[in-house]
């Protein structure tokens, strides 16, 4: 091995730590190195390359390395790179409140700012905890979350997140939460229509906020799609339920966009499918287009006014962090945000969806696929060992693995959620490459479910 790319592994493996990976996984598979990317693509160190289905992990909209969004960072890196956000302020982060207030849902007149998305998680959860302490009604300091959610790896995050796999062993850690089963449509009935089995499923919510209201601070959800719970999708009929029994009962309600945010559904914001405002709304991944690590927490004047005090009442919201509002990721935000109002990304993308959509669909006959489901620019495969039951494949067989490697072997990166594959592009795709993207995931299961 003395390739260019190993030669970049074997330094790789001398010193990085690499996210969310088993490290001696690599002996069988290592990392690949990145030298430039381009559009949907990704390219090696011997040219080799591979169309991103991911989005780089879901935060890439408008392609890699894209003309638009490199000037306005390059012409931001001129004059400003950061600068501290207490007591001082620059355009990028005005200019970009004013147009993330000005395209959320209607009420959202407020922006936190944070620098990934657990920590802006981290934030709503402190400022929905810390209003009910600033009105007068500490008692309400419980979180209620759905099953099989996610919302980050930090610990309050992981708290109110529910993905066993990355919780069970920090558990110890983690402040207590009430869960709730979650609308996820994947368990419905044959013949049950989503909007049947999100609304049933709303029964259990609407039990535990009439159980714990008194000692709940707010309602955490991914908005119409549990991302890394495995793409698993409910009707926005939930939504709309939840805003008005959190309403009833007194309880705020978290939208975490952080991976739906931003045209993956087919809307701007997955809420506006549901027309509803939260309390709070989570953003990050896509908000700077993917380029830069920048997060924000969206939220209402009554709650912003409940920490709007005189100082010595030790009201304020003293959460900070170093990079908060960093110039050149609210650069990339800006030129992110005006790609969707000038080139009408929503209306393409519905062209694209429909796309990948109807290719992917046919695979429902699969012998081994149990679904093929659907929102907006989100699409994901569920194979499982028998179709007939619905017996999923175990774990520790890791068949994603196979269809990760095959994929990789023929210029795609996939990479499975257990037993999803899903489709999560950036919004540049051409349809022959979805053909692309389509065909290699069906190799790929067919190849991981043979035997
Ligand atoms: N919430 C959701 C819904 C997510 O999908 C993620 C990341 N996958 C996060 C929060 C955490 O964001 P980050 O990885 O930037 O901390």
């Amino acid at each position: 091995m003395d390739s260019v790319n190993a030669s970049y592994v074997a330094r790789d493996l001398a010193h990085v730590w690499h996210p969310c990976t088993q490290m001696k996984d690599h002996e069988q598979l290592p990392p690949i190195p990145i030298r430039r990317g381009s559009g949907v693509w990704l390219e090696d160190f011997e040219g080799k390359r591979y169309l991103d289905a991911v989005s780089s992990w879901w935060v890439n909209l408008f392609g890699h390395a894209n003309p638009r969004i490199n000037a306005a960072v390059r012409e931001q890196l001129e004059s400003l790179e950061q600068v501290i956000l207490a007591g001082f302020t620059h355009e990028p982060v005005i200019a970009l409140s004013e147009e993330l207030t000005a395209a959320a849902p209607a009420g959202l007149t407020r922006c936190f700012y944070a620098d990934n998305g657990s920590s802006a998680v981290e934030v709503a959860v402190k400022m929905s905890f810390h209003y009910w302490r600033n009105v007068g009604r500490a008692r309400k300091r419980r979180f209620i979350t759905l099953a099989n959610s996610y919302h980050g790896e930090t610990l309050g995050a992981l708290a109110v997140g529910n993905v066993q796999l990355y919780k069970e062993i920090y558990q110890p850690l983690l402040m207590d939460v009430i869960t709730v089963a979650s609308p996820d449509c994947f368990a419905r009935a044959p013949g049950q229509s989503w909007a049947e089995y999100s609304t049933a499923q709303f029964a259990y919510m609407e039990r535990a906020l009439e159980c714990h209201a008194h000692e709940a601070s707010a309602v955490i959800v991914e908005p119409l799609v549990q991302c890394a719970g495995g793409m698993r999708m409910y009707d926005p009929v939930y939504l709309t339920l939840l805003r008005e029994a959190c309403d009833r009962h007194q309880v705020h309600l978290i939208a975490d966009e952080i991976a739906v945010g931003f045209g993956r559904t087919g809307t701007l914001f997955a809420c506006e499918q549901a027309g509803i405002t939260p309390d709070f709304m989570c953003l990050s991944k896509g908000l700077t287009g993917g380029y830069l690590p920048l997060s924000a927490v969206l939220t209402n004047e009554t709650v912003y006014a409940a920490f709007y005090d005189d100082y010595v009442k030790l009201n304020a919201f003293l959460h900070s962090h170093s990079f908060t509002g960093n110039p050149l990721a609210c650069a990339a935000a800006r030129a992110s945000l005006a790609l969707f109002r000038e080139d009408n990304v929503l209306a393409r993308n519905q062209v694209l969806a429909a796309k990948m959509g109807a290719r992917a669909r046919e695979l429902e006959h699969h012998p081994h696929v149990a679904e093929v489901r659907q929102r907006g620019m989100i699409v994901a495969i569920e194979f499982v060992r028998d179709k007939a039951t619905g017996e999923p494949y175990p774990w520790q067989e890791r068949r994603g693995l196979a269809i990760y490697r095959h994929a990789l072997s023929r210029g795609v990166l996939l990479r499975p959620v257990g037993n999803v594959v899903y489709f999560m592009p950036p919004y540049v795709i051409t349809p022959s490459e979805i053909d692309l993207m389509v065909d290699v995931a069906r190799e790929g299961i067919d190849l991981a479910t043979c035997a």
